[in-house]
């Protein structure tokens, strides 16, 4: 069902008033994860601002090592809602189990799908049996072809609205988190019709990464990007390192700006 024959055009994700997908370069952007409701209406307000069109914040966060912070679970997601309510950005989260899904599909605008769960199958078919827009994330691990059938799951149980991202990938090289695999993005493209968007943030995990790698993003045909945004990079809870300031923001949105401006003159 992703195969681009189904749908040569390019398929488009409509998300509330928003579009993903098509000739507009979408931007995600909003902290690793909800810290207090303060910081998350703060940062929204920020990146709204600059001209983001969709809010991200992890609520229930999949991380390393059990006693490293885990997200503010449900009042994280009450935060993102209060983030919505004030700013209209759609918010996307991400959901690590079943048992969560009905709240999910009340509260949430994008469902994300994280690089570790890129093929909990269950997880998969579950999210497949809604109509909620997907964000899935590729494996750190996963070939073009298992991230493919991956959404292939989804796409099987009857939603057929999901977006696909790149999120670097492991390699021997231990300099950058991981290796943003730009190629996949035009690869992508040629094999599926389903909107692909890159992560310069968990792909680099190095903030002056993610400027050159969101530009190279649209230089090679991605939707869009999702990008880390925090008020306080050195005292957040969790990925501090990677993520930017609402400031540096601003002007990375009108360096895109600029760029997709002279790309729709052609
Ligand atoms: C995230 O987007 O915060 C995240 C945990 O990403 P990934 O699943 O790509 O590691
Ligand atoms: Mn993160």
């Amino acid at each position: 069902k992703a195969n681009r024959l189904f749908c040569p055009e390019g398929s488009v994700i409509e998300v509330r008033d928003k579009k993903i997908g098509g000739n507009k370069f979408s931007v995600i952007a909003g902290p690793c994860s909800v810290e207090s409701e303060e910081q998350i209406i703060s940062i929204a307000e920020d990146i709204k601002e600059s001209g983001a069109s969709f809010l991200r914040g992890g609520a229930f966060k999949p991380r390393t090592s059990p006693y490293s912070f885990q997200g503010l679970r449900e009042e994280g997601l009450e935060f993102l809602k209060a983030a919505r309510e004030k700013t209209g950005l759609p918010i996307v989260t991400e959901l690590m189990s079943p048992d969560k899904i009905e709240q999910f599909v009340e509260d949430v605008d994008v469902i994300q799908i994280g690089a570790r769960n890129m093929q909990n199958f269950d997880l998969l078919k579950e999210v497949g049996k809604t109509q909620k827009p997907v964000l899935l994330k590729r494996g750190m691990s996963a070939t073009i072809e298992e991230l493919l059938m991956a959404a292939e799951y989804i796409m099987s149980e009857g939603n057929e609205e999901v977006i696909l991202c790149e999120r670097g990938i492991r390699t021997f090289e231990k300099y950058t988190r991981n290796t943003l695999d730009l190629s996949a993005i035009p690869v992508i493209k040629k094999k599926s019709h389903l909107p692909v968007i890159v992560d310069p943030s968990h792909a680099g995990g190095l903030w002056w990464l993610v400027e050159p790698m969101a530009k190279a993003a649209l230089a090679v045909g991605a939707d869009g990007i999702m990008v880390e945004v925090h008020n306080d990079p050195a005292n957040a809870k969790c990925d501090g390192q990677q993520s930017i300031k609402p400031e540096r923001f601003k002007s990375l949105m009108d360096i895109l700006k600029r760029m997709a401006e002279i790309e729709n003159k052609e």
